[in-house]
Order: C-alpha cells, then structure tokens, then sequence
C-alpha cells in the first residue's frame, strides 16, 4: 500500500503531495513541507545532502530516459519503530512529470529511540547519519545500527542527544550505483545495509 506520494513536473517542482506526505510533514514537526506551501518547490531543495540529491536526479533522469520505474527500498525509522520502506518512481502520462510512490515493507517496534525523537535536547555535537539505511559510523570503516550506536557512545546517560547531520554510507551509495546501472527489465530492490536487523517473515499488511 502506498503511504507517502508525491509528484513533480518536468522542471522538477513539486505539484502534488498526498495526504501521507503531510502526515508524516506533521510527524516530523516540518511545517515547512507542508502543501500549499510547499508546491512549486524544486524538490532537490528539500535535500540537504548532496549525495542524495544527485542519486535522486540521476534516478529521475533514468526514468524520464525511459527506462522504466526505478526501485529501492530505504529506512524511515521513527523513534519507536525500525521501519523498512520502498520507493518506486514512475513517469507519468505528461512527459516529464514524475510520480514518486513510497510503501511499507515492513515495520518492528523497539523501545523508543531518543536520537530520532525531534523533541529531544540537542547538545552542540553533530552525529553523521545514513539517510538511506539509518546507521551510525563507529568509525569511517564501520557503520552501526542506531541501537548499536545509542549503546556505544553511551547516549542512554547523555543529558542531550548530539544533532544528526544525514549523508550516504558507502554501501548505500554502492547499492544505489546499482540501481542506475542495472537493465531495466530487472526488478528487485537491493536492501543490503537496510534491511532489519532480524529477518521479517512477515511484511505489514496496511
Ligand atoms: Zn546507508
């Protein structure tokens, strides 16, 4: 079931969002993205991570290169829950215009995480954070997941969490070289580094 939807025209600004954009806007306290407001944007505005947004570009040119849709699929936790999402990006009837589609994969609970809680007080230090998978770098050759990461910088104890500056570790950003080099007639989402960490048997229904 698609969540979260959005669309662009051929000049990149956003036409369209659906009510599951705004939702999860309100969620993340983003008033900012809500619509109207935020129609006629140029989306690679919203993206503060160079990396993403040119992966993002490179992904939307292959679409409108008529290749066919692109998917992957990438982690959107909340404080309480792990949760792994897909994006699919289509062109739609108007050449040009694309149509971005995000459904649930599957969700665990876990006991919440105050890194990811917008309401929590931030101290002056800034943590890096893959946008794409959500761990943390221990180090530039090992990347944790946020639990690991919490339990490692000992960040129970800590009267303030450090602010999370977002980028792309390197699996995701080998996973999604990937995803532009692969045919088109292919169809499976590389998850690797994204995946959660125990096997889900069972994807959420809804
Ligand atoms: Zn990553």
């Amino acid at each position: 079931m698609v969540i979260v939807a959005y669309r662009i025209d051929a000049r990149d600004q956003i036409t369209a969002v659906n009510e599951g954009w705004s939702i999860s806007a309100q969620a993340n306290s983003a008033e900012h993205l809500l619509a109207p407001g935020i129609l006629g944007r140029r989306l690679w505005d919203l993206i503060s991570d160079p990396a993403t947004a040119q992966i993002y570009q490179e992904l939307v040119n292959r679409v409108r290169g008529g290749s066919g849709p692109v998917d992957f699929v990438f982690r959107c936790d909340s404080p309480g829950e792990r949760r792994l999402l897909q994006m699919q990006i289509t062109e739609v009837a108007e050449a040009g215009e694309i149509l971005f589609e995000v459904s649930s994969i599957a969700v665990q609970p876990r006991l919440a995480v105050s890194l990811l809680d917008q309401t929590s007080p931030r101290s002056g230090t800034v943590l890096q954070m893959c946008g794409w998978c959500k761990r943390v770098p221990a180090n530039p050759d090992s990347w944790l997941e946020i639990e690991q990461a919490v339990a490692e910088l000992n960040l129970f104890a800590a009267p303030a969490m450090p602010a999370i500056s977002h980028g792309m570790c390197p699996d995701c950003h080998g996973a999604m070289l990937a995803v532009l080099a692969k045919p088109s007639s292919a169809n499976s989402s590389p998850i690797g580094a994204r995946a959660l960490p125990q096997a889900i048997s069972q994807s959420e229904n809804g």
